[in-house]
């Protein structure tokens, strides 16, 4: 169940990067975000050995920092060799203020702001992801207003479902994202970019969907597109120089995900669109993938103080911690499933099953039904496991929570990389209605 650098101690405390979580909860408070740094630098390592077996192609692993963006974050994404996705001016601005190298930015959305479009150009982005044909023509005058061209990939939707949960499906038919391969809109965008003067239309992406456990979507959708690439070289004469198949690759939460090796997805990929492109006699395009949840999900762990607890005779026994749907909204959102260790506990036999609650006031927020874990008392920490993806990026304010803290560890040390929010915090926009403010 433990990840990572993820050990016991002979305390008997989980231990994540060497740094004992009790001791972390006590420097640090709870709950508290910590994220395993190795862990993180060995899943993009994986996609670098899973390339480095295909000398001959040009690609670029880009962290989808919606998963987690944070200034530290993408400052390490930088040093792991990563280049970055943005899906909105706050992202971009986190990676501008981070240092990223702007040229290895991409910039996606499905309702790019003619704000965040300009920010882009002004920051001189590597790719903007074009959407819609609203977007080809808020770009077209942003850059004919300033005679700067600006390199584009078009989202296409390849008709293709990946297996996954309905809320995060984002490949198929019935999408709010892309064009779609299907009823021609990706054909009639394509025609538009390359008439442009200041479009430079590299390629194409789709994105297939999150979570996926198969390499079958990646193969069919590389299938689908290449079936129009081949009818585009003819009839248009295009050639696609990017191929960007997107993100998506599956983490273990719990054991009913049975993720795929990391080198399995990027094999399926490459030898798709290598056969392919054999096939229709086209040269082999650059490879770009987006993984992020697979970057930062298992490395994260959020520790919590348990409180109180209530047991109703034959029914189930609810355990509650100090945080909840506030720091981790996906089991509200999705239905999400985690699994928890006692921290202070770690080496105890599991002899309990408790629902775990959250502590705001919703009934649906429970972090996990039936958790297994020791005997517990008040004042015990809870560490919920593989929350790094989506988890302090989906963080909210709900019953007015501050946002906790984040700290990276890494060989027996700890650095706080986000601090924890105060009350102060929370009320810093607030004006005033009375005459007389009150605080
Ligand atoms: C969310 C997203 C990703 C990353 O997805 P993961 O499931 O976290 O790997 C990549 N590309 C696009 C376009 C996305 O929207």
């Amino acid at each position: 169940m433990l990840r990572g650098t993820q050990r016991v101690n002979e305390k008997g405390h989980l231990t994540i990067g060497g740094v004992d979580t009790v001791d972390l909860v006590k420097q640090y408070g709870s709950p508290l975000y910590v994220y395993d740094v190795q862990h993180i630098r060995d899943q993009a390592k994986a996609f670098q050995s899973a390339f480095s077996k295909y000398p001959s192609l040009t690609w670029h692993a880009a962290y989808a920092s919606k998963a987690f963006s944070s200034i530290a974050m993408v400052q390490l994404a930088n040093d792991l060799g990563l280049s970055l996705d943005v899906v909105s001016g706050g992202e971009l601005f986190t990676a501008m203020k981070a240092g990223f190298p702007a040229k290895s930015i991409q910039f996606h959305g499905n309702n790019k702001t003619i704000d965040e479009l300009d920010y882009a150009l002004n920051v001189n982005i590597g790719t903007i992801i074009v959407d819609n044909f609203y977007e080809i023509e808020c770009l077209e005058y942003l850059c004919k207003e300033r005679q700067k061209p600006v390199n584009i990939l078009l989202r296409i939707t390849p008709g293709v479902e990946a297996h996954t949960h309905d809320y995060i499906m984002t490949g198929q038919e019935d999408s709010k994202f892309g064009f779609s391969l299907v009823n021609g809109a990706a054909e009639e965008a394509v025609k538009q970019v390359m008439n442009s003067t200041y479009l430079q239309f590299r390629g194409l992406h789709c994105h297939i969907g999150s979570q996926i456990f198969d390499t079958e979507g990646f193969k069919l959708a590389i299938n689908n597109i290449y079936k129009y690439l081949s009818k585009w070289k003819k009839e248009l004469d295009f050639s696609c120089e990017v191929l960007n198949v997107g993100g998506g690759f599956g983490i273990k939460y719990n054991n009913d995900d049975q993720p795929l090796p990391i080198s399995t997805y990027i094999d399926a990929i490459v030898t798709t669109v290598m056969a392919e492109s054999d096939a229709h006699q086209m040269p082999i395009p650059e490879i770009w993938i987006e993984p992020g949840r697979v970057i930062v999900g298992e490395a994260g762990t959020t520790l919590y103080k348990l409180g109180s607890s209530k047991t109703i005779p034959g029914i189930r026994k609810y355990v509650s911690v100090d945080g909840g749907m506030a720091d981790n909204l996906r089991p509200a959102l999705y239905q999400a499933k985690y699994e928890a260790v006692l921290a202070n506990k770690a080496s105890a036999k599991d002899t309990e099953v408790v629902t775990i609650a959250g502590k705001c006031c919703e009934s649906g927020d429970i972090l996990i039904h039936d958790a297994k874990i020791p005997k517990s008392e008040s004042g015990d920490i809870l560490a919920v496991l593989c929350t790094g993806a989506y988890g302090y990026s989906m963080a909210n304010h709900y019953n007015r929570l501050p946002k906790p803290a984040v700290v990276f560890v890494e060989n027996g040390e700890s650095k706080l990389v986000i601090q924890r929010e105060t009350y102060e915090d929370l009320i810093r926009f607030d004006c005033s209605y009375s005459q007389e403010p009150t605080h």
